[in-house]
């Protein structure tokens, strides 16, 4: 049986996205800028699809969505934008982010740095619980921005995003939430709270890879980080890569529906319970985080004595996929930033496993990853120099 429980590194395009983006590779193909037909027909399957995420995360029609490649686009277009509008050309002079912030965050804020912005980052505590206390005292009169995730890729911890974004607005900052590992898990719904950016990545809600958006709220300034033809209201310029936005939209679409969220935080989140609660029951097994405040199918667990990148090894070869921090940045061995962040334990570090589950798991599947990772544990608890055996 093959079972892939690694779906916050991406998960498998729905066969209805699929089916919606097939047209569009060489049936209907024109450029959607072109005013013949076959322009005119790409054209009105974009304006589906940018309706479709409008709807997804209910954003006003006066707000911008650009589509981007994905959201590593989107989050590096914001600390970009930000910089040059409010450091380079205006009086501000720092960012907060948090210290767990995806490298689509950290890596271009540390870029940032290196070009004299004071980049400030706000820790979690040992649950990887953002500290809002903490984080409030980091905003001072010269903060340009704040970016926030919505839900931390390996924890699956969510943040306070809408309590930090209403503080934003009301000190006149700009607030800016990655909600790639949201969409899709929790309700995402930019009416209800501020927020002035907010990022996505369609593969992570069972979209298409290499296509992504971020929503901009309306009258926020925003410099575009690839200029050109002016597509995309001149906000992100290129050829609009079509049927990938119609993936993304049917995906969007199919993700984000009430009866959707209403599955993922019950038939998800109790087979996400039935995995973690079955491996908690091995001796010397950590829940990384604890229970509170998580998206409803991330599971990330430690096993004492049992290397992470062995244990993945052997998973595989029984035909279960799960992850070691971030699989996203997952060639380098070192211990998980993300980890680290919670405390110096470097065991936990190296051995936590992450399980992330979608709505293509079933119950039997579960069963056989119980199964599968008791096994393993157990062997490599045998061989490991690190386990004393009792
Ligand atoms: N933000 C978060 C929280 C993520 O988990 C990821 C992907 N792992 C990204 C951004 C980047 O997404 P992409 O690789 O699609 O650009």
């Amino acid at each position: 049986m093959e079972v892939y429980l690694d779906n916050n590194a991406t998960t498998k395009v729905d066969e209805k996205v699929t089916k919606a983006m097939e047209p569009f590779f060489s049936k209907i193909y024109g450029n959607p800028n072109s005013l013949h037909k076959f322009g005119s027909q790409t054209h009105s399957a974009i304006n589906k699809a940018i309706n479709q995420i409008y709807a997804g995360i209910n954003a006003n029609d006066s707000d911008d969505i650009i589509v981007t490649a994905n959201a590593t686009e989107a989050n590096n277009s914001v600390l970009k934008s930000v910089w040059i509008n409010d450091i380079l050309n205006g009086d501000k002079t720092n960012i907060v982010i948090s210290e767990v912030e995806h490298p689509s965050i950290s890596v271009p804020a540390s870029f940032l740095k290196a070009q004299g912005v004071d980049i400030k980052y706000a820790k979690v505590d040992e649950n990887g619980e953002l500290d809002y206390d903490e984080l409030v005292k980091l905003i001072d009169d010269n903060t340009a921005l704040v970016s926030i995730m919505w839900a931390n890729n390996e924890t699956g911890k969510i943040f306070p995003v809408a309590k930090i974004g209403d503080y934003c607005k009301s000190k006149n900052i700009l607030f800016h939430t990655d909600a790639t590992q949201a969409i899709g898990k929790v309700v995402v719904d930019v009416s209800t709270f501020h927020c002035d950016f907010l990022s996505f990545s369609a593969h992570k809600f069972h979209g298409p890879k290499g296509v992504g958006g971020l929503y901009i709220k309306k009258g926020v300034k925003f410099t575009p980080l690839l200029h050109g033809g002016e597509q995309m209201n001149s906000l992100r310029s290129g050829t609009i890569d079509v049927a990938s936005i119609v993936g993304m939209g049917e995906a969007m679409e199919l993700g984000t529906s009430t009866n959707a969220i209403r599955y993922e935080n019950t038939v998800v989140k109790e087979l996400r319970d039935k995995l973690e609660n079955a491996l908690l029951d091995i001796d010397d097994t950590i829940l990384i985080g604890g229970k509170q405040n998580r998206t409803p199918n991330t599971s990330l667990i430690s096993f004492k004595g049992v290397e992470g990148e062995g244990m993945i090894w052997d998973l595989n070869k029984q035909g279960v996929a799960a992850s070691t921090g971030s699989a996203c940045a997952s060639e380098s061995l070192e211990a998980n930033p993300v980890m680290n962040a919670f405390g110096d334990d470097s065991e936990l570090a190296h051995t936590g496993i992450r399980f992330s589950l979608s709505r293509f798991n079933d119950e039997a599947q579960i069963n056989y990853a119980i199964k599968v990772v008791k096994d393993a544990v157990a062997r490599l608890r045998e061989i490991s120099s690190s386990y004393a055996k009792n």
